[in-house]
């Protein structure tokens, strides 16, 4: 069998272990919900509520007419309580609308369109819109507008993510497995709205089962299976368009360049929910992992869901746990209070003890090299570590910094245990800031 890779990448211990087998739970519903009003890359939305409102399940309740932007919903049926500045799992704080929750679940009702095939491309992009849909690989970016690509970049291949390269994470493995019919409709429905014929799903080797379920599936509609080499990180976009269709996204530019458009599977499935079941995005699919808790699990949970609900769920041992990522282990985010609620990103919660996490201090570098190999991008990392040591954001920028995707590959492999991922994150913010 062929397998579909990329240079460079490393290979993480796994982890998958903990929940690869275990079935999605529906988790409790809470008392309390917190939506924050900015669930997408863009503008903070506005809240289209006040304090003592109802409001019912699904009902939109922050919205934006800023170009980037997303709206969110309501993920249960009650009462405004406040809407205020709470900590925020991405970084800082954001405007949060708080909902008491009723327990009646009264549904806010949008339509629903068995017949997709019979709407027009501006229709579904409404819906998609309307329906809070973003990328939910991670990058959280306004799905509508990923869809619509300039009209002078013609598009001839969907590329769907069915990769799921993190460490520990199953809840996309899980969905490709339990709700296969949904995600590949839901893929067949992206595939009407960008008008393209060949759709290629490109799934990790390690994940058996799905790969025989989505071949069984997707076969019915004439899309293709792309069996990729077990590595990280093979989810990255640029790593799967090259891999998979051996196309080169140029620096600075995005897949549409090359004629293609990238998804992911929980994306599909939530696209399918929009427009076949009229369903907003209300809920997360999400792998709980780490040897910090006690039952690792893979959980579906009502957006606004505060993580500590879910840590006390699979019985955190808090004495144990030295580091909560939002996330897998390589691009998740530290998380410093459990306050915080699940997000339409929030692809996992991991409690990570002493013994998962790399304990060494770090030393000078002695050039072996290892981090240039091992990135993804063909960036030369070790450099960007010694150009952040003495501010020289602007040398940063000649070695093409922002190309680097933060995989963390090169920190990963390091022997001298050089922080070079900070360094890079802490460059980009301020190439990012020089050129504003
Ligand atoms: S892997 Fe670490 S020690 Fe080796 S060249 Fe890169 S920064 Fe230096
Ligand atoms: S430089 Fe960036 S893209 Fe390259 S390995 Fe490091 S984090 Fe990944």
């Amino acid at each position: 069998m062929k397998l579909f890779s990329f240079k460079g990448g490393i290979h993480p211990p796994e982890n998958k272990d903990l929940t690869e087998n275990l079935k999605i739970e529906d988790f409790k519903i809470p008392k309390e919900i917190c939506i924050p009003l900015l669930q997408h890359i863009g503008v903070v939305l506005e809240p289209l509520v006040k304090v003592g409102d109802r409001v019912k399940k699904g009902q939109k309740i922050g919205d934006s007419s800023g170009f980037l932007s997303s709206p969110v919903h309501s993920s249960v049926s009650g009462v405004v309580k406040k809407i205020e500045v709470r900590p925020f799992p991405v970084s800082g704080r954001v405007n949060t609308v708080i909902i008491e929750n009723d327990y009646e679940e009264e549904i806010f009702e949008y339509p629903k369109y068995k017949e997709y095939e019979k709407l027009t491309k501006d229709e579904l992009l409404k819906i998609v819109r309307e329906m809070g849909i973003v990328g939910q690989g991670g990058a959280t970016f306004p799905t509508h507008i990923k869809l619509n690509p300039p009209k002078d970049k013609k598009i001839d291949v969907l590329l769907i993510n069915g990769a799921e390269c993190e460490p520990y994470l199953n809840a996309d493995n899980r969905l490709m497995l339990e709700q296969t019919e949904k995600v590949v409709k839901g893929i067949d429905i992206f595939r009407h709205i960008l008008g393209v014929q060949r759709v290629v799903i490109g799934i990790e080797e390690n994940k058996e089962e799905a790969i025989h379920k989505m071949k069984e599936e997707a076969s019915k509609y004439g899309m293709e299976i792309a069996v990729l080499k077990t590595k990280y990180p093979q989810g990255g976009e640029k790593q799967l368009i090259k891999a998979v269709l051996d196309r080169e996204v140029p620096s600075g530019k995005l897949p549409s360049e090359v004629g293609v458009v990238v998804q992911n599977t929980a994306t599909a499935l939530s696209v399918y929910e929009a427009v076949i079941e009229g369903k907003p995005v209300i809920e997360k699919v999400l792998t709980v992992s780490g040897l910090g808790v006690k039952t690792p699990k893979n959980l579906r949970v009502r957006i606004g869901t505060q993580f500590k609900e879910i840590l006390d769920y699979v019985e955190i041992d808090r004495e144990k746990t030295e580091k909560l990522v939002m996330g897998g282990p390589m691009m998740g985010l530290a998380q410093h209070s459990e306050e915080v609620p699940v997000i339409k990103g929030t692809s996992g919660i991991l409690a990570l003890t002493k013994k998962e996490m790399n304990p060494y201090k770090s030393r000078a570098c002695i050039t072996c090299g290892k981090c240039v190999d091992a990135c993804p991008m063909n960036l030369s990392p070790l450099m960007y570590a010694k150009l952040a040591r003495f501010q020289e954001w602007k040398e940063m920028d000649k070695y093409d910094l922002l190309d680097c995707i933060e995989c963390g590959s090169c920190s990963f492999v390091c022997p001298a245990n050089r922080p070079l991922t900070e360094g890079i994150k802490i460059g980009k913010a301020k190439l990012r800031a020089m050129k504003r």
